[in-house]
């Protein structure tokens, strides 16, 4: 595996590789990898020649007062798993590298990019589409595998990929998690052993949720109620928000119908963290 530090290195390295007709996998992250990670990167490996995984801590999508310094980091620890997992390019760019000058020109996906996360955090998918958007334009033609873990990301990013043309395959990847629910997240490390207990309640309250519409729960405040009833009986939990929504507009369905997805964003002492799953609401049957 090879590490470069510089867009003009893994350009070079990558026009190589395509010109001998190989196709690229691309994985960004943030690092600190744990299994959600290395299962796309183990997707891309199986289904691209040269796979390219990036690590960048991107300061453009972090507000002020967020975690941008604390962020967790073990470049070393991360490179002996990136290579076990089959990554070719491990592009781990600085700042100053990434953004050489200051940044004027943004990308910023309307609608989808609203709601939830958009909500709670005002710059962030614009910092995550301006990056990704980059990372796309080094890289060049290539599938790009990202986790449904953090769902409306993949979503911001298909848009943002189909309406700019870029030539880029988005693949969203299922969400690894814990025995005990819980979604990996680098963010993980921040819990205190009682917290980590707790935080298995998201995913809990999630599937309570897909119950109840499974069992024919149609009003979309009952399914936001009873999400936030479980997760706020937990004492360490400090709901964020609860929602549920229509998997591609991200608008709230009522009554509920379709293709839905129900998210969460919560609080256990300094971790912050987000959830989903999915759930599609079968047609009325005709007649009858
Ligand atoms: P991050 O390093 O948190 O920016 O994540 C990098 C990529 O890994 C994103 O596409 C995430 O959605 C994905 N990812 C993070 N956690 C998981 C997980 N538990 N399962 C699957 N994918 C994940």
């Amino acid at each position: 595996m090879r590490i470069l530090g510089t867009i003009a290195e893994l350009r070079s390295v990558l026009d190589t590789e395509r010109a001998a007709d190989r196709t690229v996998g691309l994985v960004p992250t943030m690092g600190y990898l744990h299994d959600g990670h290395l299962s796309l990167m183990r997707q891309a490996r199986a289904e691209t020649d040269v796979v390219v995984a990036s690590i960048f801590v991107n300061p453009l999508q972090f507000g002020a007062g967020e975690d941008l310094d604390a962020y967790p980091r073990d470049l070393d620890r991360d490179a002996r798993l990136a290579d076990a997992a089959g990554v070719d390019v491990l592009f781990v760019p600085g700042t100053g590298a990434m953004y050489p000058a200051p940044v004027l020109t943004t990308v910023s996906v309307a609608q989808v990019s609203e709601p939830l996360e958009g909500a709670a955090r005002p710059h962030h998918f614009a910092g995550v589409a301006t990056v990704v958007a980059k990372l796309f334009a080094i890289v060049g033609p290539c599938r790009a595998y990202f986790g449904e873990k953090d769902f409306q990301q993949l979503a911001v990013v298909r848009r943002m990929a189909g309406d700019l043309s870029f030539p880029v395959d988005v693949v969203g990847c299922p969400t690894v998690r814990e025995l005990d629910g819980l979604a990996l997240s680098s963010r993980n490390s921040y819990l205190a052993a009682e917290e980590r207990e707790a935080a298995p309640v998201v995913y809990r309250a999630l599937r309570a949720g897909v119950a109840s519409i499974l069992a024919g729960e149609r009003d979309p405040a009952a399914v936001r109620a009873l999400l936030a009833a479980i997760i706020e009986a937990e004492p360490l939990a400090q709901l964020d928000y609860a929602e549920v929504v229509d998997a591609d507009s991200f608008r709230t369905p009522a009554p509920l119908a379709g293709n839905l997805r129900l998210l969460a964003a919560v609080r256990f002492g300094r971790a912050r963290l987000i959830d989903n799953v999915g759930v599609t609401v079968p047609a009325p049957t005709q007649g009858g």
